[in-house]
């Protein structure tokens, strides 16, 4: 049974590593911290991913980290806090084993957004992708250095969220 307020909100999520952190030798990225910041935080952003967050925030989508990374939630919230990003949510590669992968008989992918309910989800790897059809998600893969980025995954939240009003009303019809 859904909760009222649960996800009134769309929610969307990205992955960590090669979608959000990338390697600035192939990609464009954001600063280096500052001095202590830097030494702490190695990991270096996609550039443009601090006003991608916001403009979904500002949009009315939640927005989510799901990473096979076992990075503490802690961890990422504050080095997402030196860009002024605070996410919505974080699901870890422990969050996930405990949450998602213990209640199953079976091996499942190592990100099943849809147990969160998120509707989409940013991802490098082809094969979580290809997952979306039978675990009820949309994916979105994104690897390569792009500088379109930001308005392409803006244009397929609008176009998931778009789908699933028409989904609701007519399931609203239908009743
Ligand atoms: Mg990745």
């Amino acid at each position: 049974m859904k909760k009222k307020n649960e996800w009134e909100k769309m929610r969307v999520s990205f992955d960590l590593d090669e979608v959000l952190f990338v390697d600035p030798a192939t990609h464009k990225t954001e600063d280096r911290l500052p001095f202590p910041f830097c030494k702490i935080y190695k990991e270096r952003l996609r550039k443009g991913t601090p006003e991608l967050i916001h403009s979904l925030q500002s949009l009315g989508y939640e927005v989510w980290v799901y990473t096979s990374s076992f990075r503490s939630e802690s961890y990422i919230r504050n080095l997402f806090r030196c860009y002024g990003v605070k996410f919505d949510g974080i699901v870890n590669a422990k969050r996930h084993l405990a949450e998602v992968q213990s209640k199953s008989s079976r091996i499942l992918p190592q990100k099943v957004p849809s147990r969160y309910h998120i509707s989409l989800h940013i991802d490098d790897e082809s094969v979580i992708c290809s997952y979306g059809k039978e675990f009820g998600f949309d994916a979105y893969q994104l690897d390569a250095e792009d500088d379109e980025w930001k308005e392409k995954v803006i244009a397929r939240a609008e176009e998931v969220k778009h789908k699933k009003e028409i989904q609701s009303s007519l399931q609203n019809k239908a009743r």
